[in-house]
């Protein structure tokens, strides 16, 4: 058996100065790594900060990997910075067209302090990938031997080893012992359609707006002549101050405008508050509803479903699968 492993980067790898470990180093620092009865095969891809990646480095990360588990591979890892571990996970989650475990880990301590995290993490996200328990799950993140659905993880904190959580959720599942323990299986939501092009992420510009006290909107003007698409990420249940309302209801007649809470948990109402700028206000001016998903996951969404064509009703359905 084999797993295949994918190296982008990530505090997982910085090893003093600009010095960054292999996959093979890296690999090489985990006991236990030996005993998991798989091989993993390495794929070194990038060595960046994860604030380097891209939509389509990920894109071609997952076709290699599709590569490797269609050649015999029982899952895969991949190891990168978590800055925008939560982000490129779920754009995993929502290409990744395999039942096999596809797992992403990294490190809050770098292989230079007391007790880094990353040969632990490792560890763990390579049990996950080859155990037949974390099949049909999508994209999983593994971290501090929890095990988080791409769709629900976030990172929460800047320097904690448990920064990873699902705060609508909880973790799916844990690494106990040598042990891949699911406790729920969320049913796999429709990714979407087909793998978009480069040239096409590259045409698909979405902003994302988070609403401050005292917003005086300045930077929404003549956003639909650069952007193609507008994440918000509203007070509370999705509000913004009433001045902005007809601004972003004007938006929303020319490019889709998700609405998502800036809080980091729970989902946006739909029809409780009725003044302008409240949520009932604003789908009524043709916003869309974001439900559960949180401002970064809706701005990689609406991203790769413009890439791929979609339009105004199937963008819409697609959000409705996070309600
Ligand atoms: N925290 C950074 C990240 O998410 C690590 C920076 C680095 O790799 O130099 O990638």
């Amino acid at each position: 058996m084999s797993v295949a492993l994918f190296t982008l980067g990530g505090t997982i790898s910085v090893a003093g100065g600009s010095n960054r470990l292999t996959g093979a180093e890296l690999t090489a620092a985990v006991p236990g790594l030996a005993d998991l009865g798989s091989v993993l095969e390495v794929q070194d891809v990038e060595s960046v900060p994860s604030g380097n990646l891209t939509l389509a480095t990920m894109l071609d990360v997952v076709d290699a990997a599709s590569k490797a588990v269609s050649a015999g591979a029982s899952g895969v890892v991949v190891t990168q910075g978590t800055d925008t571990l939560e982000e490129t996970a779920f754009v995993v989650d929502q290409v990744w067209p395999h039942p096999h475990p596809f797992v992403l880990t990294g490190a809050m301590r770098n292989p230079t302090l007391a007790g880094p995290d990353g040969p632990a993490n490792l560890l763990a996200a390579a049990r996950v990938a080859c155990s037949p328990a974390a099949r049909d799950l999508g994209a999983l993140v593994v971290f501090n031997d929890q095990i988080h659905a791409a769709r629900w993880v976030r990172k929460t904190h800047s320097t904690s080893t448990a920064t990873f959580a699902s705060p609508n959720a909880g973790p799916i599942g844990h690494v106990v012992e040598d042990q891949v323990r699911i406790l729920t299986k969320p049913a796999r939501q429709d990714g979407v359609p087909g793998r978009p092009e480069a040239a096409d992420l590259d045409a698909a510009r979405v902003a994302l707006y988070t609403v401050t006290l005292d917003d005086d909107g300045l930077l929404l003007q003549g956003l639909a002549d650069t952007h193609q698409g507008l994440v918000v990420a509203g007070y509370g249940v999705g509000h913004v101050p009433s001045a902005l309302a007809p601004v972003l209801g004007a938006l929303a007649e020319r490019m889709p405008v998700v609405l998502t809470s800036r809080t980091g948990g729970g989902s946006v109402l739909r029809s409780t508050y009725k003044a302008v700028g409240s949520e009932s206000d604003l789908l009524g001016r043709g916003l869309i509803d974001g439900g559960f998903l949180d401002p970064y996951k809706a701005r990689v969404l609406l991203r790769l479903l413009l890439a791929t064509g979609e339009g105004l009703d199937e963008i819409t359905a697609a959000f409705a699968q996070h309600h």
